[in-house]
């Protein structure tokens, strides 16, 4: 065989869209490790190459424009898919029970991507007000620009979601939990609202994780995630996805393949990487988060703890119902407001004051200069922050040092 022919021969190649032999009884542990590998470990690699070929070339003109048309399983052009990226979208796709898969730059660009995909002027979108703060410009600045309407609902107000829905509703976005008071809306319930006035439902499921929550079979059509936070983990590589039904995602994909706002194969590798241990990481942070919120509770410098496993939570029932883990996110409030935020959060040895959430490390910071930072505080009080709340990401530390290091920070607040 020459050279040049053996370069253009590869054992079929994952495709956007094909997803692994892995069942739905598939543990979430074996997914994680395993899932959207397969095909792609060649030369008998145990791990996958990162694949930075911009093109991929076809000896045959015939098999080029099938595959070309989506005739065909194969690679193109990078900004299309790239192997490195198939394995991502793959093994997420996998861990969310999703029919197909299409990923992003990241997270932002996924939910973009999926509003200027799906929707058309004269259409109509139902959320809201505790969205993620890129989201929620989206809702406030771009999408009126567009002719889109929308309606921000009262987060945790089911019935006056559902009113708003029956007005006229094409998407129905959720987020649940909310940044960064823990806010938890029932999914199933809302779904079934939605679907019977003809509409799309997405949720972002960014802080629960796959781990925790599948929007998908809680009868959601999408599912979106800031692959920068808990799925890759490690805080070096950002990214994100969109799963669900494939005719909503394959419009999503054509799309994204146009813009350009494609997931890039080194990134791709790193959150590959990070997912392997996510249920790992998940079981610890659910773990952590749950021990540190019962602990804040009894503080008397903290006036209140938002965490969706306390019993305290307000939509806890909720969440019990619809989530397997309550998450690695919590935020409290301090008695002493802003001026004790700032005395507490340097005294933290073992936190990062970062504007991220989702990685080994606790990281965390006020929402004044976190998810919250472009709203005045008179906004975010209108919104339900108050400015002495603290957001905390638990990372994987052992709990009681991470509960010695608030014991100290906090004396005195
Ligand atoms: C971070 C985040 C996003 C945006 O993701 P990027 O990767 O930063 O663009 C969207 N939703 C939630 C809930 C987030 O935490």
């Amino acid at each position: 065989m020459h050279l040049l022919e053996a370069c253009y021969i590869y054992p079929d190649p994952p495709h956007y869209g094909k997803l692994p032999p892995m069942t739905n009884t598939t543990s979430m542990a074996t997914k994680a490790v395993w899932a959207g590998e397969q095909d792609l470990l060649l030369t008998g690699a145990t791990t996958v190459p990162i694949s930075l070929g911009v093109a991929h070339g076809y000896a045959d003109v015939d098999t080029w424009r099938e595959v070309a048309l989506g005739e065909k399983p194969g690679y193109i052009y990078a900004r299309n898919t790239n192997p490195t990226v198939a394995a991502f979208e793959q093994k997420i796709g996998a861990l969310e029970n999703a029919e197909s898969v299409t990923s992003f730059a990241t997270g932002m660009a996924a939910i973009s991507n999926m509003f200027f995909a799906l929707l058309k002027p004269g259409q109509r979108v139902v959320s809201a007000k505790d969205t993620y703060g890129g989201t929620n410009l989206l809702f406030l600045h771009f999408l009126p620009r567009w002719g889109i309407e929308v309606a921000l609902c009262d987060t945790t107000d089911v019935a006056e979601i559902e009113r708003e829905v029956a007005k006229g509703c094409d998407l129905l976005y959720l987020e649940t939990p909310t940044n960064p008071t823990l806010k938890v809306q029932p999914i199933a319930q809302l779904a079934v609202v939605a679907h019977r006035h003809g509409a799309v439902v997405a949720v972002d499921n960014t802080f629960a994780t796959p781990i925790n929550q599948n929007p998908l079979a809680l009868g959601a059509d999408l599912v979106i995630h800031s692959a920068t936070k808990f799925l890759g983990g490690h805080a070096d590589a950002m990214g994100g996805v969109l799963c669900g039904k494939r005719d909503l995602v394959q419009q999503v994909f054509h799309f994204r393949e146009i813009n350009g706002a494609t997931l890039d194969p080194m990134s791709a590798y790193l959150l590959l990487r990070g997912m392997k241990t996510l249920h790992l990481r998940i079981r610890q942070q659910n773990e952590n988060a749950m021990h540190i919120a019962r602990w804040l509770e009894k503080q008397p410098q903290v006036a209140v703890v938002n965490y969706p496993g306390l019993e305290s939570h307000p939509q806890h029932d909720i969440a019990a119902e619809q989530m397997r883990g309550f998450g690695g996110m919590l935020s409290f409030a301090l008695k002493g407001g802003f001026e004790a935020v700032k005395q507490v959060l340097p005294r933290l040895q073992l936190m990062h004051r970062a504007a991220n959430l989702g990685a080994v490390e606790t990281v965390g910071g006020p929402p004044a200069t976190t998810s919250h930072v472009e709203c005045s505080a008179e906004e975010r009080a209108a919104m339900g922050i108050p400015e002495g709340l603290i957001r905390y990401s638990a990372g994987i530390e052992d709990v009681d040092d991470l509960i010695a290091d608030l014991d100290q920070a906090l004396g005195g607040a």
